[in-house]
């Protein structure tokens, strides 16, 4: 039988969601701003990185890596926002494949998960 979580439990980990929500949202600001930046020297120049230098080559590897990032960054904002919406449903703390209770100390390593750890293990 699913348990659900105590409210002051629950706002813990809203509290901690909407900080996680504000820091992710910093780091995508940081990383759009940067490559915003690289956009507008590379057009403002003739100084276009060429990739067969080694300068070239390191500087699209860099926003290659920048954009994963980003890409990673804009996954787990979008599990942290869903969380939230979660939390205000009710629907909080459970898994979303067998419906049952997902542990506090999994949710605490992970505020974000939507899976227990039985389902999370049966994805892979
Ligand atoms: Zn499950």
């Amino acid at each position: 039988m699913a348990r659900d979580l105590a409210v002051s439990t629950l706002e813990r980990f809203r509290k901690r969601l909407e900080e996680e929500q504000v820091r992710l949202g910093e780091i995508i600001r940081d990383i759009e701003a940067e490559r915003e930046e690289v956009r507008l020297t590379e057009t403002s120049s003739d100084r276009s990185p060429d990739p067969n230098t080694a300068e070239g080559g390191s500087l699209a590897f860099e926003m290659e890596k920048e954009l994963s990032l980003w890409q990673n960054t804009q996954d787990i904002l979008a599990m942290v926002e869903e969380s939230l919406s979660r939390i205000d449903e009710g629907t909080y703390g459970k898994c979303e494949v067998c419906g049952g209770s997902i542990p506090v100390a999994r949710l605490d390593a992970l505020p974000y998960t939507k899976l227990c750890v039985d389902c999370a293990a049966s994805r892979r």
